[in-house]
């Protein structure tokens, strides 16, 4: 249960002085709808004053505080605003303009009487002028930060609302490291709080804040880290039995060797393995990861291998039974699909043992599915699935599974670090041999009709093609109505070679439109992006993906390792919009320079930020709100460092710095995590 130090932070933002119905709805609009919120929506920038007693052109473009005397007014007619024109103490004039109350402007400015005048100096012609400016008390400060905004909010109500909520914010007990805050110079909680809102420029304040965030996300992988591991488990050690009579076209590449026999040396121990396989797309993560069932089968135990899609888990059991087929090794597919007699026997199978290797989605995992002996579990495509389920695989099995977790997405080390600190990784640095560089072309929407004369060239060739269409919106639908407009297109001109699969089809359905693709019945697939992952069709040697501006690199970078894969020299175009932003150029001109996936992901989190990186809004992990990207870089490393010391100290979480880690974590909102501590 949340302490309640914190309570006054997760009180809804409609509890707070001047919150009515239309600046809460504005308020959501940013995702302030708690104090918290607010607390966390730090300023982005700062307004400078200049308090003076002399006006001059010299102001013009700033914003100036000054004591002026209005000497004469001009009546607006029509729809000619109020003017009244005002003197300084020397006597230099100025138009204070107004465009609407100006009978409140009248009585705010009576002729002949001094006032205190803050607003911005412009020049209207040859005259200053100041539009709308404020008629003060007191002066105004001269430095004031300035909140990101919504429609309905202006910047002084925001100061206001954030001004209460950190009179309500509670002194927090200290869960940083002493040695670390002093070395950094941090301040404490509350005070670094309140800096960051008073200025862009509190540096320490902001990366305090940051620091938190991160402790917070490093404290929680660890946490998960300890739990999988609490309890011991059987160590699998294999005889190379079964993996010596594998029938293999190809060697191994070194580095598949390399984590092959660090997923083995893991494995044989008796804490469960927590690893992650990294390695681009196409480098071949999927026979390392039937290495390790291999082991674990012929240790006497079961492997079960989780997909994020339908047809992915398909794709790997084809591929796998053609291989295990021949060695006795009986491999099963558990779907959401499989009901029925069909379901019971592979139930069956699981509880009695005769299925060694189990392919499937998260059915896999559902209550009703008892393994006889779990040994191993593999989660492919990792990035699609986030922390929550790491938390649900180490429920099943009596002794925890040992646990492979694999990503083709190449993130940035100190990425890693943020999104898998809990595992260890084993790198694919390097791709099987033969493999051909894929040409990537960036091309105008415009030229349309050129793309289109050269895949029906290509497919009149004998080649296979993918057309990937745009993510309009975060709609399956609007995606779908857009797939099938382009397959329609595409048909009216190629004919019945064209088939389409979107994410709106059902699961039968588009197995059926990708079996007939992968056979070549079908010379062109246009999908949806539900291709991104994992499908292999050697023969496709042409991608083609319309507004690729649309897409994220690494996601780009996954489309375009459908292709490659055979003997044909392989293409991809990239369809661009037209007035595209330099980013989104620089973006599109980087996936045409290079096919290194490391290199595509480092350049994105300059360009883009981490969210897009990761994929967290698909994993629904959360993003960080505090820390920028150079955060990451920056202090990831010290908060690992930080919550390893705490938890090799008190893993429990008991001490007094424990428990002040514990209001961490539920300031971040990761209470889930306190739950695996004894007592959380
Ligand atoms: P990914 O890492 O993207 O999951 P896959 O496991 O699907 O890659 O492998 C991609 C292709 O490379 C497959 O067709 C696979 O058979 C092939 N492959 C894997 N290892 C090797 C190797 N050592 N030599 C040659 N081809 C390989
Ligand atoms: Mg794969």
């Amino acid at each position: 249960m949340r302490p309640e130090i914190l309570q006054p932070l997760f009180a809804e933002t409609e509890a707070l002085d001047g919150v009515g119905p239309k600046i809460a709805k504005a308020l959501a609009k940013l995702k302030l709808t708690r104090a918290v919120d607010m607390a966390f929506h730090l300023p982005t920038g700062m307004i400078q004053r200049i308090a003076t007693n002399r006006l001059g052109h010299h102001l013009v473009g700033q914003r100036v505080v000054i004591t002026l005397t209005p000497m004469d007014l001009r009546d607006g007619r029509g729809r000619a605003p109020l003017r009244i024109y005002a003197a300084d103490t020397d006597g230099n004039m100025v138009a204070l303009t107004f465009f609407n109350n100006p009978g409140w402007a009248k009585k705010q400015l009576p002729l002949g009487e001094a006032k205190r005048i803050s607003g911005k100096l412009d020049a209207y012609g040859d005259q200053l002028q100041m539009v709308h400016p404020d008629v003060v008390d007191a002066d105004p400060p001269l430095r004031e930060p300035v909140y990101p905004l919504s429609e309905g909010l202006t910047n002084k109500r925001m100061r206001d609302l954030a001004k209460q909520v950190l009179d309500r914010a509670p002194e927090l007990p200290e869960w940083i490291e002493p040695s670390v805050k002093s070395e950094r110079e941090f301040p404490d909680w509350k005070q670094a709080l309140d800096a960051a809102h008073e200025s862009v420029d509190a540096t320490a304040a902001r990366h305090r804040l940051a620091y938190d965030e991160i402790f917070a996300n490093q404290l929680t992988l660890l946490l998960i880290r300890q739990s999988a591991r609490r309890r011991a488990t059987r160590p699998l050690e294999g005889d190379g039995s079964l993996s010596a009579k594998l029938d293999l076209p190809f060697e191994l590449t070194g580095a598949q060797a390399r984590c092959v026999s660090e997923i083995k040396g893991d494995m044989a121990q008796e804490r469960p393995m927590l690893r992650l396989l990294q390695g681009d797309v196409g480098s071949g993560k999927t026979l390392v990861a039937l290495l390790a069932m291999l082991e674990a089968v012929e240790a006497g135990a079961q492997a079960a291998m989780l997909a994020p899609t339908e047809i992915l888990a398909r794709q790997h059991y084809d591929g796998l039974k053609r291989l295990c087929d021949p060695i006795g090794v009986n491999v099963a597919i558990l779907t959401g699909r499989d009901k029925g007699k069909v379901r019971e026997s592979t139930l069956m199978g699981l509880q009695d043992g005769s299925i060694h290797i189990l392919v499937g989605t998260h059915a896999i995992f559902q209550q009703a599915v008892a393994y006889k002996d779990l040994g191993l579990v593999v989660v492919d495509e990792q990035h699609r699935f986030g922390v929550s389920q790491r938390l649900m695989l180490s429920e099943k099995g009596k002794r925890p599974p040992h646990l492979l977790a694999m990503t083709a997405t190449p993130i940035p080390r100190t990425l890693t670090l943020t999104q898998y600190g809990e595992m260890e990784v084993s790198q694919i640095d390097e791709l099987p041999p033969g493999r051909k560089p894929i040409d990537t072309l960036v091309v105008a929407e415009e030229r349309l009709g050129d793309v289109v004369a050269g895949l029906e060239r290509h497919v009149e060739a004998g080649g296979q093609a993918y057309w990937v269409c745009p993510l309009v919106e975060e709609s399956d639908k609007i995606d779908a109505t857009a797939a099938e407009d382009r397959a329609a297109a595409l048909k009216a001109r190629l004919g019945d070679k064209v088939g389409l699969v979107h994410g709106r089809m059902k699961g039968e359905e588009k197995d059926a439109v990708m079996e007939r693709f992968a056979r070549g019945d079908l010379a062109v697939l246009v999908a949806t992006t539900v291709i991104e992952v994992g499908v292999d069709v050697p023969n496709a040697s042409l991608m083609i993906i319309e507004s690729a501006e649309n897409f994220g690199l690494a996601q780009l970078h996954q489309l375009r390792g459908r292709v490659g894969r055979g003997e044909a020299k392989s293409r991809c175009l990239l369809l661009r919009g037209s007035n595209l932003s330099e980013t989104a150029r620089a973006r599109l001109a980087l996936m045409r320079e290079t096919n290194d996936g490391f290199r595509i992901a480092e350049e994105d989190l300059r360009l883009r930020g981490p969210g897009e990186i990761l994929g967290t809004r698909q994993s629904g992990d959360h993003v960080f709100r505090l820390a920028e990207p150079e955060d990451i870089t920056r202090l990831a490393p010290a908060a690992q460092a930080d919550a390893r010391l705490l938890l090799g100290r008190d893993g429990g979480l008991d001490s007094e710095r424990g428990q002040a880690a514990r209001v961490c974590l539920y300031l971040f909102e990761r209470d889930a995590a306190v739950g695996l501590l004894k007592g959380g």
